[in-house]
């Protein structure tokens, strides 16, 4: 399979190289699949829905083409993977998709350890090291470092801004040892980030080490997530008759959605057979996606933080996938636009725990008061020519603008899968201020605070990092 930049896709590489590269360093642009494959209808209706493991090599199979043999994609499936994506249902009609069950407690790890792997894979026959650089606001760094940990040939250089994370998002990344560091720079997101991309752009220092970067822009972080949309979709088809007595119902997935490489995900799943109707494209107050599928017009802005802070994203990077994929129109018949802002998200908490007795994430509420509100009305309201102001939390759009699903979801002939992107316990001051309580600490999560930090503090100044990077990896 070759892969094109969205910018301009006459440029066109191998699998290795969009890996490796991870963007296209002359434009600037995302890599795309040339084609986006179907799964053998034999597949997808097996009697008892295949296994997460046999879904990800299948799924995987046409996107490495011949660059990665088949028992060497088997080991590096068996080894990212000794976890899976179980489905708690909560109430008849809704089933939450739990996407922690990795080391980091983050759906991330589904991506970041496949990546880890295939870039392991394409270095294995050089003779320096790879090294890795990440700047992180929180989750990514621990998501990057635990994937790499340990893996040969690879190291991981993780800068975050010093203060300004959570205590356990630093414990989670400060406290590697081996091949993965940290540095804690006196400054913000945005300087760590400076301090990358220079590095990225230094000719002098990429002439004494080979970087890489690992960012959520990979393809190679992309590809895996599109596994769990199809394991959970099929599991619902077998499981939903003994659920609810809809006749055959439709399935709309709701994906609670910051750079959108999530959502991004799930549509190659769709495209590829997944038994997936429509999404529910759900933000916090950085809506800027909703709003696009509202108006048509696509205005990225500035971020503001939230308490679902891992979605503070106000210019999504895979928005450019998403348009490459689909023209608005298109993007509108399957994918319906949804924001909460952080009163919502407190609310929707507690409501989900009152009603349910499940204890939700401040990112996975999102979406469950997003599938909750729009089955139970507001689908139904929206067709009905009533809209919301867009400055108003809730679905957005119009009865012109709304999904060709919307009917199915106002007649309630639908079930909804929840996204569930962080174990409760990351999040766990948020959820104890909305339901009263702690939700209680995984062990692997609970095991980091333990650990002594091995963060190296570097001021905020390019000079220090390069010196550091020449004296610590050169
Ligand atoms: C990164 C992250 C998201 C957002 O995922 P995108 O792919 O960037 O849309 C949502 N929830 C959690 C917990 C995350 O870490």
């Amino acid at each position: 399979m070759n892969y094109h930049d969205t910018r301009d896709p006459s440029r066109r590489v191998s699998f290795r190289t969009a890996v490796l590269q991870g963007m296209d360093p002359a434009t600037g642009g995302l890599y795309m699949p040339d084609e986006i494959p179907s799964l053998p209808k034999s597949f997808l209706s097996r009697n008892l829905a295949p296994s997460f493991r046999d879904i990800a090599i299948e799924t995987a199979k046409p996107f490495v083409g011949d660059e990665i043999p088949e028992d060497e994609l088997m080991a590096i499936i068996v080894d990212a993977y000794p976890f899976t994506a179980p489905i708690a249902p909560i109430d008849p009609t809704t089933y939450v998709l739990e996407l922690f069950h990795g080391p980091t407690c983050a759906f991330k790890d589904f991506g970041a350890r496949f990546m880890a792997r295939v870039m392991a894979y394409f270095n294995r026959d050089e003779d320096d090291s790879l090294h890795i650089l990440v700047a992180t606001s929180g989750d990514t760094g621990s998501a990057v470092g635990s994937a790499f940990h340990g893996v040969p040939g690879i190291d991981v250089t993780i800068l975050y801004p010093r203060g300004k994370i959570s205590p356990l998002q630093e414990k989670q990344l400060s406290t590697f040892d081996g091949n993965v560091r940290a540095l804690s720079v006196d400054g913000t997101f945005d300087d760590c980030q400076r301090l990358v991309k220079t590095a990225f752009t230094d000719e002098s220092l990429r002439g004494k080490l080979r970087l890489s970067s690992a960012n959520s822009i990979n393809i190679s972080r992309l590809l895996p997530q599109s596994f769990y949309y199809t394991y959970g979709s099929l599991l619902i088809r077998d499981r939903g008759r003994y659920d609810n007595d809809i006749d055959s119902p439709s399935l709309i997935v709701t994906v609670p959605s910051g750079n959108f490489g999530n959502l991004t995900s799930g549509l190659i799943a769709r495209k590829m057979g997944a038994p997936i109707r429509g999404f529910i494209a759900a933000t916090n107050s950085n809506r800027t996606v909703p709003d696009w599928l509202a108006s048509g017009d696509y205005r990225a802005r500035p971020s503001v933080s939230t308490l679902s802070n891992a979605m503070d994203v106000g210019a999504p990077s895979n928005w450019e996938r998403m348009n490459a994929f689909y023209t608005v129109e298109e993007a509108r018949r399957q994918i319906a636009g949804y924001w909460l802002d952080d009163e919502g998200t407190m609310e929707a908490i507690r409501q989900c725990n009152a009603r349910t007795g499940y204890i939700i994430d401040p990112h996975g509420a999102v979406a469950w008061k997003a599938w909750d509100d729009a089955r139970s009305g507001a689908m139904a309201s929206l067709l009905a020519g009533k809209t919301v102001p867009p400055e108003k939390p809730g679905l957005t759009g119009s009865v012109a603008t709304a999904p060709e699903w919307a009917r199915d979801c106002a007649d309630r002939k639908c079930v909804g899968l929840i996204l569930e992107t962080a174990h409760p316990a990351k999040f766990g001051e948020t959820v104890h201020r909305a339901i009263g309580r702690e939700p209680s600490m995984p062990e692997r999560l609970e095991k980091v605070t333990h650990l002594p930090d091995r963060s190296e503090p570097i001021p905020n100044d390019y000079g220090a990092l390069k010196s550091w990077l020449l004296d610590t990896l050169a």
